[in-house]
């Protein structure tokens, strides 16, 4: 699995810089993820971790380096974004959910508007979706009667429809009541445990020491350390890395 050394890279940084005006937020990324790994990207607020994560996804144009999406150069200005975008699937924070719109037609817009499915195609793999954590019940509800750790599941089958090569997750628990964290951790759990290929910035320091294969700190925009939970978060010799992980102590 991960630890393979001919394990596949799903995704790969190299060099990249992101500049707001002159506020530098990415300055020479590179790191790469292996198919399976499930990679925590934590850092300060304001470090670039969601900066990231947008040039990952195409929302946000790198001034240099390269995305590489399995062998695609996804920064490459000739591809075909739309159909970049769709080998990834991407939670964030909040206001993942159409409030107008079912838990069934949340989950199915995109793959029916953008891939193109049809109806009963699109609706039959979201109800899968939904049965595996327990929301096929609620298929015909409004958000705004989900809970918000259930709305965050919805909204991560949504990103499932199209099984993506690679999930984005950025703070996907941050706006949770603490009560509620804890249904969408295992949900990204149960998903690293099926073999999912996992990008995600969190605040939850326990769970990224548990789940994750590999840590990346960003610190103003450059990655300060790469490596497994227990060299990053428990044995480093850095002073600062060590402040930072005693703040949430
Ligand atoms: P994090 O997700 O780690 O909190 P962000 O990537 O959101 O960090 O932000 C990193 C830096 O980039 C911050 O200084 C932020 O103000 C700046 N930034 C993010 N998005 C924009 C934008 N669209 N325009 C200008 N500055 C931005
Ligand atoms: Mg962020």
């Amino acid at each position: 699995m991960s630890e393979s050394a001919s394990a596949e890279t799903v995704l790969r940084l190299d060099g990249v810089c992101k500049r707001f005006g002159s506020n530098t937020v990415l300055d020479h990324v590179s790191f790469d993820i292996k198919q399976h790994e499930v990679v925590a990207l934590l850092g300060p607020s304001g470090s670039g971790k969601s900066t990231l994560m947008k040039c990952v996804n195409l929302l946000e144009q790198v001034d240099d380096g390269q995305i590489w999406l399995s062998d695609t150069d996804i920064t490459d200005p000739r591809i075909n974004m739309d159909r970049a975008r769709a080998r990834i699937g991407v939670v964030f924070q909040q206001f993942n959910l159409f409030p107008h719109m079912t838990v069934l037609n949340n989950v199915t817009l995109a793959a029916r508007k953008v891939f193109k499915w049809d109806r009963a195609q699109a609706e039959k793999k979201a109800m899968s979706l939904l049965k595996r954590i327990g929301m096929d019940h609620k298929a015909n509800e409004y958000p705004d009667r989900l809970s918000g750790g259930q709305q965050q599941r919805v909204a991560i089958c949504r990103a499932l429809m199209t099984e993506p090569e690679l999930l984005l997750l950025d703070e996907i628990t941050s706006a949770l009541d603490p009560l509620l964290v804890g249904e969408v951790l295992d949900m990204v759990a149960e998903l690293k445990d099926q073999g999912a290929t996992i990008l995600m910035a969190t605040h939850e320091m326990s769970f990224a020491h548990k789940a994750a294969d590999r840590i990346v700190l960003l610190r103003h925009g450059t990655i300060a350390e790469n490596g497994t939970p227990e060299d990053v978060m428990d044995n480093s010799s850095d002073p600062e890395t060590q402040a930072f992980f005693r703040s949430y102590h």
